[in-house]
């Protein structure tokens, strides 16, 4: 049984038997695991963490040659985000990005891009900063690192540039230019503040996410079509998601 050190961000924690916790991790070196803390319910101090959701652990574990689920068998807390807990408005992000990265990344499969962008988008949720734009600056850089990016470079039909007025297919996952609009009659209007915005924050270093602003109208654009994509690629509705809408709904 190979024996593994690595760090890990908790994903999901469910309770297992009298006294121990079955955890998804999201782990530096391996990705996505399935793993399991024995007695880590009963005995205070047998680990140096309680595996709260989204904390942040170094993690020593058994590599299970059997199955999926392996054994922790040290762990200590590096960070817990006190701050995000305090918050029904962040928490609700970092639950949302946790179950991105849960939904999307399947187990095993490596990335160690997607392991510090989570971990830099829960440091900025902790830090309280720019929480307007948190949402859509981390949905646009999950989905170019993760594959997942719609196609803004050009008509995702016909190739053509974009020139002039264009809308946003669902199905083709892509901008249309004017002579494609046929193709797609659920095809949705898209203004070119909102495209121009997409191509800036995949390429925008993160270092200028707190000075980073745009107008209402298009990151109210920007929310919902990436909002309403993620949704139809995935073929899912997120819990978290629905939930942000409700409580962001009074206030927007
Ligand atoms: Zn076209």
């Amino acid at each position: 049984m190979a024996i593994h050190k690595t760090k890990a961000i908790v994903l999901e924690t469910k309770d297992y038997r009298e006294t121990s916790y079955l955890l998804k991790l999201f782990t530096f070196d391996f990705g996505k695991i399935n793993a399991q803390a024995k007695g880590a319910r009963r005995k205070i101090g047998k680990f140096g963490t309680n595996f709260l959701l989204m904390s942040y652990n170094e993690i020593v574990f058994y590599e299970n040659n059997v199955s999926d689920l392996h054994i922790i068998s040290q762990a200590d807390m590096l960070q817990h985000f006190g701050n995000i807990g305090g918050c029904l408005e962040k928490f609700t992000y970092a639950a949302y990005f946790l179950e991105l990265v849960n939904t999307v990344m399947l187990v095993g499969e490596k990335n160690k891009e997607i392991f510090v962008l989570l971990l830099q988008f829960l440091n900025f949720l902790d830090a309280g900063c720019g929480l307007e734009q948190i949402r859509y600056i981390f949905e646009i850089k999950f989905l170019k690192i993760s594959g997942f990016k719609p196609y803004f470079d050009c008509c995702v039909s016909c190739g053509e540039n974009i020139a002039e007025k264009s809308k946003f297919s669902y199905v083709f996952g892509g901008l249309l230019c004017k002579n494609c609009f046929g193709k797609d009659f659920a095809a949705q209007h898209i203004m070119e503040g909102t495209i121009a915005s997409v191509n800036y924050i995949e390429q925008m270093d993160l270092s200028k996410f707190n000075n980073f602003k745009i107008t209402l109208s298009i990151r109210k654009q920007l929310e919902q079509i990436l909002g309403s994509f993620i949704g139809f690629y995935l073929g899912r509705k997120f819990k978290s998601l629905s939930f942000l809408s409700e409580i962001r709904g009074s206030y927007v």
